[in-house]
């Protein structure tokens, strides 16, 4: 598969150059307005690396510091108001504090928190996930990275091998096997038509790099000559790549991925971390109807409480049963998330509510791009379901190296811009807006009238 992608215009290096004199100001600005955020986030250097709890949270000067959030509204120390679409990096789906999801919760703390024995509400969950998910079993975690590492295991215990693929720029939570070739350096990542392993963090265990191929999303092909030995326990793919903006499979990608995968005898996971109840009432699986042997699901099924699941037909989760796979965990299907859980997903996040919050964000998308077309900016929008973005390159992106190619200088211009306006993204430039059920017609118009301003000064 080749890549084209486009020259830079010298229309663009002068854009290149008002972001950073745009950034400059806005970052004069933000240090003006977050003295708050500083002061939270220098006393908590003092006992936490960089002072936040996960490094996905970072960002220079010093990260917006939270006090409160209702709906689609987020106000930080300072006493700033923000639109949150940032929403938990997508984990918040039912928006914040949903007044009938608290219920749920309010009404299981009354019976206790915790059991370690199993509670009604258990089944209840994988009987929703199954009518979603179209999977037998489930079982339950408490993130996205212990569903995608029990995922593999499982796979790994069911064929008996132990290599797997992942997608270069893929992520997949932060157990060693999946943190190779996560963001890694052009100029350390080989060949696009088969791409180098490479450690994402130290302190991997030996051997850990060479266990794992990785291939380039979109590229059917690699995946074909990745799985030619016989010898991959799974291939690890998000069906839609949500952490480099979004990037959509594109010519029935998945549907070759689907039976190349059967062919070579190698599980089909799909992570469905980010995707799952935020792309389509049954997933981005049941959106492009393709189903993989291990589904993997965290944010958005927990409605803001921490849940993760994974799920198989009989015959893999059978080794789970038998004990073959062993899988546990102290605070697994604990009562609170399982209460958050069933409102999310039989309450809130309803058919009807979907399709609210994606047409919502088409408007968005589509008042975006008549912006992008007015101002001549290099740029295109994205949609999968209630997630859109902005990407900064003049063509869709089919893979990580194309991610690479976004004009960085004016996304993070465009993100700083927002946030001293009270439109509050992800950090990192490679997430994407989710449009919660909560959020109104006005918080939208509020993001696309931003947008407009900041056209307007990128272009003066
Ligand atoms: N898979 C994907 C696709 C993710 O985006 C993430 C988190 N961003 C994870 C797995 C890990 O989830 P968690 O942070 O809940 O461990």
């Amino acid at each position: 598969m080749t890549t084209v992608t486009r020259p830079r215009t010298s229309g663009q290096a002068r854009l290149n150059v008002r972001a950073k004199e745009i950034t400059a100001a806005e970052l004069e600005r933000y240090t003006a307005r977050t003295p708050g955020s500083q002061a939270a986030n220098n006393r908590a250097r003092q006992v936490i690396p960089l002072g936040v709890p996960s490094s996905f949270q970072a960002y220079d000067p010093w990260p917006v510091v939270a006090k409160t959030a209702k709906a689609g509204t987020l106000w930080d120390v300072d006493g700033n108001e923000y639109v949150d679409f940032n929403m938990g990096f997508g984990a918040l789906y039912v928006g914040h504090n949903h007044p009938v999801l608290r219920a749920a919760v309010e009404r299981q703390m009354e019976h206790g928190m915790l059991y370690v024995t199993p509670c009604e509400s258990n089944a209840t969950v994988g009987e929703l996930l199954k009518g979603r998910f179209g999977h037998d079993q489930w079982r339950f975690t408490n993130s996205g990275t212990e569903a995608t590492m029990d995922a593999i295991r499982l796979a790994r215990g069911f064929t008996g091998r132990t290599k797997i693929v992942k997608i270069e720029g893929g992520y997949h939570g932060h157990h060693d096997s999946v943190m190779v070739s996560m963001k890694p350096s052009l100029d350390n990542a080989g060949p696009a038509d088969s791409p180098w392993s490479t450690a994402s963090t130290a302190g991997l265990a030996a051997g850990i790099v060479e266990q794992v191929g990785v291939v380039q999303f979109n590229d059917p092909d690699a995946l074909r000559r990745a799985l030619s030995g016989f010898d991959v326990a799974c291939f690890i793919v998000e069906p839609v790549m949500e952490n480099i903006g979004i990037c959509l499979p594109y010519d029935n990608y998945l549907q070759k991925v689907r039976q190349i995968c059967s062919e070579h005898g190698t599980l089909l996971i799909f992570d469905e971390v980010k995707t799952s109840i935020t792309a389509h009432m049954g997933g981005a699986s049941g959106h492009f109807g393709v189903q993989p042997d291990i589904t993997c699901l965290a944010k958005s099924i927990g409605g803001g409480l921490p849940l993760g699941a994974f799920g198989a037909r009989k015959e893999l989760m059978d080794l789970i049963t038998d004990l073959t796979v062993v899988h546990q965990g102290t605070f697994n299907g604990n009562p609170l998330s399982m209460a958050a859980s069933i409102a999310t997903l039989s309450e809130i996040c309803t058919q009807d509510a979907f399709d609210r919050t994606a047409a919502m964000n088409t408007r968005m998308l589509s008042d975006a791009q008549v912006i992008i077309d007015e101002f001549d900016l290099p740029a295109h929008t994205v949609q999968m379901g209630a997630k859109g973005c902005v990407t900064w390159t003049v063509d869709p992106i089919r893979n990580y190296r194309d991610y690479k190619g976004t004009d960085f200088d004016v996304a993070f211009a465009h993100w700083i811009y927002g946030i001293n306006r009270g439109i509050l993204l992800p950090p990192g430039l490679d997430e994407q807006w989710l449009v919660s059920v909560q959020h109104t017609d006005v918080e939208a118009d509020r993001q696309t009238e931003v947008f407009r301003d900041f056209a307007k000064e990128l272009t003066a």
